[in-house]
């Protein structure tokens, strides 16, 4: 049997598992990314961290096949390169040659959320059709497209960043220096900005003051789901515009490229699925042209921590990727 390895590279962890050749996952590892300023450690913590998976695995490292990683970052996947990643400080790094010397590996990287989705896309029985998008909620929105079993990224490796569709024009301001995209309303981000305008502005209060006093910088989602429960207004409020929000980008989608199942993960759907989605659905259906979203399955991500490793691994299994491994 053959075997593979496939890590998730994030600004705060690096997520390593090894897998089998029908996907099963046989041992899972994580380290601290730790300071990102000297990228030489960070490459020998990805590497501690693969082999501390290897190690768990019981397997040998010469029946590792090939090791997939995904990056928070665009990708040029044919080179192998990381164009840029914000939260890492890092830009244009041949990244999967310099694993590929470290690993002695075939290696491929790719962008986090699209690998993510190609995990639930090869995973998740509820996802039908072969038209499969995928939005991912927490600080911002990343998003993946996949049609035909293809992974779809477009000329410069920039598709499927809905989190920068714009759905507002002249609305709030984005980190990506433009204004009213999806992510600076209905990500986390969003959110916060959301319930500062009812609090701050408009005077009305709200627990998270108890629950989560510093919520002006940061909510876990969590806090925001506690909120929900009690009734909290101004949490209610910013999430009900989330979720509408979220509809109105799936329903531009549909209107644009017609969809057959809208996967929904990230933490912010993990607390909060259960009430966002049927919101997300109806707003969906709403703003889409004709009937446009019936049938149109949405799901809900399933493999939790796992869908980003589990989809690099998994993606450097397949035959019929094999060019993309880089391998010198
Ligand atoms: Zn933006």
């Amino acid at each position: 049997m053959n075997y593979y390895a496939g890590i998730d590279l994030g600004g705060t962890k690096i997520y390593s598992v090894i897998l089998d050749e029908s996907g099963k996952i046989l041992a899972r590892e994580k380290v601290k990314t730790g300071s990102t300023d000297n990228q030489n450690d960070v490459i020998q913590r990805i590497s501690d961290c693969y082999r501390k998976a290897l190690k768990t695995s019981g397997i040998a490292d010469d029946q590792i096949k090939a090791i997939g990683m995904a990056v928070p970052s665009p990708v040029n996947v044919d080179r192998g390169i990381l164009i840029h990643a914000p939260n890492l400080g890092w830009k244009n790094i041949p990244l999967a040659s310099i694993m590929h010397r470290e690993t002695g590996k075939p290696f491929f990287i790719d962008n986090d959320v699209n690998l993510g989705v190609y995990g639930e896309y090869s995973f998740n029985k509820n996802i039908k059709g072969e038209n499969i998008y995928g939005m991912f909620v927490g600080t911002g929105i990343g998003g993946g497209y996949i049609r035909n079993g293809q992974i779809i990224r477009g000329k410069n490796h920039t598709a499927g960043e809905i989190g920068h569709m714009i759905v507002k024009t002249g609305g709030p301001h984005c980190n990506c220096g433009r204004n009213g995209c999806l992510e600076a309303i209905a990500g986390k981000l969003g959110i916060i900005a959301n319930i500062r305008k009812k609090v701050d502005k408009e005077g009305k209060t709200t627990l998270l003051s108890t629950i989560s006093p510093e919520w002006r910088k940061n909510i876990g989602s969590s806090a925001l789901k506690k909120c929900w429960d009690a009734g909290d207004l101004p949490v209610m409020k910013a999430i009900r515009k989330s979720a509408v929000t979220i509809g109105i980008a799936a329903a531009n989608l549909i209107n644009a490229v017609g969809i057959d199942t809208l996967i929904l993960g990230g933490g912010v759907i993990e607390e909060l699925g259960d009430v966002m989605i049927p919101l997300i659905r109806q707003s969906m259906t709403e703003y889409s042209i004709g009937n446009g979203a019936e049938g149109i399955e949405v799901v809900q991500s399933h493999l939790g921590d796992d869908a980003v490793a589990l989809g690099a691994g998994w993606f450097a299994s397949r035959p019929e990727n094999r060019r993309y491994l880089i391998t010198q």
